[in-house]
C-alpha cells in the first residue's frame, strides 16, 4: 500500500473476505456491514417500491440479472430490462461523435418493437461560452439539460445513454424524468472500456 492511500479508513475496496457477498458473517474489523447499526438500512427498504417504477425497476433488474447473467450482451440486456419494466417509448441521449452507435442502436430498437426518441448532445444550438460566461465563442455546448428536457417532453418510459461525457451523464440523469441506463461509456483512447486503463494504469503513469 503506498503512503498516500495509508491515509484513508479502509472500506469495501480493502476488504480480502466479501463476507457480505456470500451471506457470511466474518467480517474484517472495519466492515461496513458490520458497523452498521441495527435497523440503519431499513429506512432505504421502502424506497425500492416507491411508485409503480421504482418497484418495476428493484425487481425486473434483479430476474434480468438472475436469468441472463453473461448470457445477453448488454444491448440485449438493456432490451430485455426495458420489456420486463414495461417500458415501450424509450430516449436515446448520445453523443454528436456517437451518432453512428446511436444510429445502430435506435435500428436495432425498432426492429425489436420499440418506439425511439433521439437526441443529439448539441441539441440547441447553444453558444458555449456565451452560455457559460457570457461571452460567444462559437463552440456549439453540449446540452445535456436539453437532451433530457426533449425526453422529459417527449413522454420517454426509460433512457438510453450513448457516450454522454463524464458531468454531462451526470446532469442528464439527475434531469431526466425516466429511469436511465448507460449502454455505452465513451473513452476514445480504450475503444469505449474504461477498464482498459484500470488494468494497465502504469501506460497512463497513474501509479
Ligand atoms: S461490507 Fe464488509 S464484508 Fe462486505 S465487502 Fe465491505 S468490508 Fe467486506
Amino acid at each position: 500500500m503506498s503512503k498516500s492511500e495509508e491515509k484513508y479508513p479502509l472500506s469495501c475496496v480493502d476488504c480480502a473476505v466479501t463476507a457480505c457477498r456470500f451471506g457470511r458473517t466474518d467480517y474484517p474489523d472495519f466492515c461496513l456491514t458490520k458497523k452498521l447499526p441495527e435497523g440503519k438500512l431499513d429506512s432505504v427498504l421502502p424506497e425500492y417500491f416507491e411508485g409503480e417504477q421504482i418497484a418495476k425497476c428493484s425487481v425486473c433488474s434483479v430476474e434480468v440479472e438472475g436469468e441472463y447473467y453473461g448470457q445477453m450482451a448488454r444491448v440485449e440486456e438493456t432490451m430485455e430490462f426495458a420489456r420486463r419494466i414495461g417500458a415501450k417509448k424509450l430516449g436515446l441521449a448520445y453523443c454528436a461523435d456517437m451518432a453512428e452507435e446511436a444510429a445502430l442502436y435506435a435500428r436495432i430498437l425498432r426492429i425489436n418493437g420499440f418506439e425511439v426518441v433521439s437526441v443529439i448532445c448539441k441539441v440547441g444550438r447553444l453558444d458555449e461560452g456565451e452560455t457559460l460566461r457570457g461571452e460567444a465563442n462559437g463552440r456549439v455546448m453540449c446540452n445535456p439539460l436539453g437532451q433530457a428536457e426533449v425526453l422529459n417532453q417527449a413522454g420517454t418510459d426509460f433512457n438510453i445513454m450513448i457516450g454522454l461525457c463524464a458531468g454531462s451523464d451526470a446532469l442528464f440523469m439527475r434531469a431526466s424524468k425516466a429511469l436511465c441506463t448507460i449502454m455505452i461509456n465513451k473513452d476514445r483512447l480504450t475503444s469505449n472500456n474504461p477498464a482498459v486503463t484500470l488494468y494497465r494504469p502504469e501506460r497512463r503513469k497513474l501509479v
